[in-house]
C-alpha cells in the first residue's frame, strides 16, 4: 500500500510560509479565490471518491506506477545509478501528475475553464490533455518568441482543443506569459482555475502541486525497498521550479540517511550572467506574489536567465526547496549546458533512453557524484521527461560531434 500526502517539512504555516519563504497574495478579491482554491484542495484530498478518480486515471490513462530502472552500464565507474521513469507517463513528463489533479480540482469547484501560462510548451500541452480529458476549457498564455520556437508543442496545444493567447509585451517569453495569464485570470477567477505549472506562486500552490507530484516519491520508495531492498543513498532531481524535485524528495523526507539533492542549470558558467542556478546564486525577495531566493539585478529585480532546458529557466524557485536549502535538508548542485549535453548523449547511447535536458540536468551530476563513491552506493534520479522535444536543438549543437 503506498502511503500518501507530504511531509510536515514542506507544509505551509497558516499564512503560506515554509520558513522564512513563501506566502500569500494580498489583493483582496485574489485572496479570496486563492482561499477558495486552498479550501477546494483540502476538500478533495480528503474525499476518497476524488482519490479514486485520480488513482484511476494515474494508473489508466497516465500509465502509472513508472518503472524505476538500473541502469548498469552507466553505473560501471562507481555508485549505482537507478532511474525513476516519469518519461514513459503520457505526454512524456511528471508535469502530468499535477495537471490532472488541478483540472479535476477545477472540476470539483464547479469552473468552466483553466488558465495557465507556458514557456516551452510542456506544461500548456499537460495542462491541454488533461482539460481535453475531464471536459473544461484552457487557455494558454504563451509568448510569441516561444510561439515561433516550440511550433510542434503549439500544434499540440490546438489539436487538443485549447486556445492559445499570444503576449507579445516586453521579451515575449515566459516572464511576460505569467503576467498576461495572471491578468487574465484576476477578469475571471469566477468561473476559472490559474493552474500553475510547478511548486512556485503563492499558497496554495506550492503546497498542491507538491501533493499532486507525491505520487511519483512514494512510488519510488516502495519499489526501491521491494526491489533492490532499503532507501537509495542520494535521490537527485533537476529544479527548474521545482516540482519534480520535490515530489521525489518527499517520500524520502523523513529518512534522515537519504541525502535530496537538487540539480540548478549552471548554463554557459556560474561565473557569467548566462545561467539559472536560482538556489546556488540567488538572494531572497518577493517574485510573482510569492518570497523565495531568485536571481536578481542591481535594482533588485528578476533578472534575465539562461539553460540549455527551457523548463528550467526561471528566475525564481519553489518556496520549499528555499526552506530546505535554509534548514540543510537538501543541498544543491549544478551541471552546466555543457555537461548537460554531455549526459543526454552518454545516457542515449550507453541506455539507449533519450532524456530531456531537463532531466539530463540531474544526469550529468549523478554521473560525476557516481565516480567519487564505492559501487556499494545507490542513486536514485528522476528522469522527469523524455528528450523528443529537444531532437532538433541536440542535432544542431551536436551536428559534426555525431
Ligand atoms: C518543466 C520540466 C521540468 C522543470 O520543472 P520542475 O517544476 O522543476 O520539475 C523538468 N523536467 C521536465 C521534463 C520538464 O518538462
Amino acid at each position: 500500500m503506498i502511503k500518501e500526502g507530504l511531509s510536515a517539512q514542506i507544509i505551509p504555516d497558516s499564512q503560506g510560509f515554509f520558513g522564512a519563504h513563501g506566502g500569500k497574495i494580498e489583493h483582496p478579491d485574489l485572496a479570496k479565490a486563492m482561499d477558495e482554491v486552498s479550501a477546494g484542495f483540502q476538500a478533495m484530498i480528503a474525499d476518497p471518491t476524488f482519490i479514486d478518480e485520480l488513482k484511476l486515471l494515474q494508473k489508466t490513462y497516465v500509465g502509472r506506477p513508472s518503472p524505476i530502472y538500473h541502469a548498469r552500464t552507466l553505473s560501471q565507474n562507481g555508485a549505482q545509478i537507478y532511474l525513476k521513469r516519469e518519461d514513459l507517463n503520457h505526454t512524456g513528463a511528471h508535469k502530468i501528475n499535477h495537471c490532472l489533479g488541478e483540472v479535476l480540482l477545477a472540476k470539483k469547484l464547479g469552473k468552466r475553464k483553466v488558465i495557465a501560462e507556458t514557456g516551452a510548451g510542456q506544461h500548456g500541452v499537460a495542462l491541454a490533455t488533461a482539460a481535453a480529458l475531464l471536459g473544461l476549457e484552457c487557455e494558454i498564455h504563451m509568448g510569441v518568441v516561444d510561439i515561433e520556437k516550440e511550433h510542434p508543442n503549439v500544434s499540440r496545444m490546438k489539436i487538443l482543443g485549447a486556445k492559445i493567447v499570444p503576449v507579445s509585451m516586453g521579451a515575449g517569453t515566459l516572464k511576460e506569459a505569467v503576467d498576461s495569464a495572471f491578468g487574465a485570470y484576476m477578469e475571471q477567477f469566477e468561473d476559472s482555475l490559474f493552474a500553475i505549472g510547478s511548486v512556485v506562486g503563492p499558497s496554495p500552490y506550492p503546497e498542491m502541486v507538491a501533493y499532486f507530484q507525491s505520487i511519483v516519491g512514494h512510488e519510488a520508495r516502495e519499489q526501491f525497498d521491494q526491489a533492490y531492498g532499503g532507501q537509495p543513498d542520494e535521490v537527485i532531481a533537476c529544479v527548474g521550479g521545482g516540482s519534480n524535485a520535490i515530489g521525489l524528495f518527499n517520500a524520502f523526507m523523513d529518512d534522515a540517511h537519504v541525502a535530496l539533492v537538487g540539480v540548478e542549470p549552471a548554463g554557459e558558467g556560474l561565473d557569467t550572467d548566462r545561467h539559472a542556478a536560482t538556489l546556488t546564486l540567488g538572494k531572497p525577495g518577493i517574485i510573482q506574489g510569492f518570497h523565495c531566493y531568485f536571481l536578481q539585478d542591481a535594482d533588485g529585480n528578476p533578472a534575465p536567465v539562461h539553460s540549455i532546458a527551457s523548463g528550467l529557466d526561471y528566475p525564481g524557485v519553489g518556496p520549499q526547496h528555499c526552506h530546505l536549502k535554509d534548514i540543510g535538508r537538501a543541498r544543491y548542485e549544478t551541471a552546466t549546458d555543457k555537461e548537460t549535453l554531455a549526459a543526454f548523449l552518454t545516457l542515449a547511447r550507453s541506455e539507449g533512453i533519450i532524456p530531456a535536458l531537463e532531466s539530463a540536468h540531474a544526469i550529468a551530476y549523478a554521473i560525476k557524484r557516481a565516480a567519487e563513491l564505492d559501487s556499494d552506493k545507490r542513486l536514485l534520479i528522476n528522469l522527469s521527461g523524455r528528450g523528443d522535444k529537444d531532437l532538433d536543438y541536440a542535432i544542431e549543437r551536436l551536428g559534426s560531434n555525431l
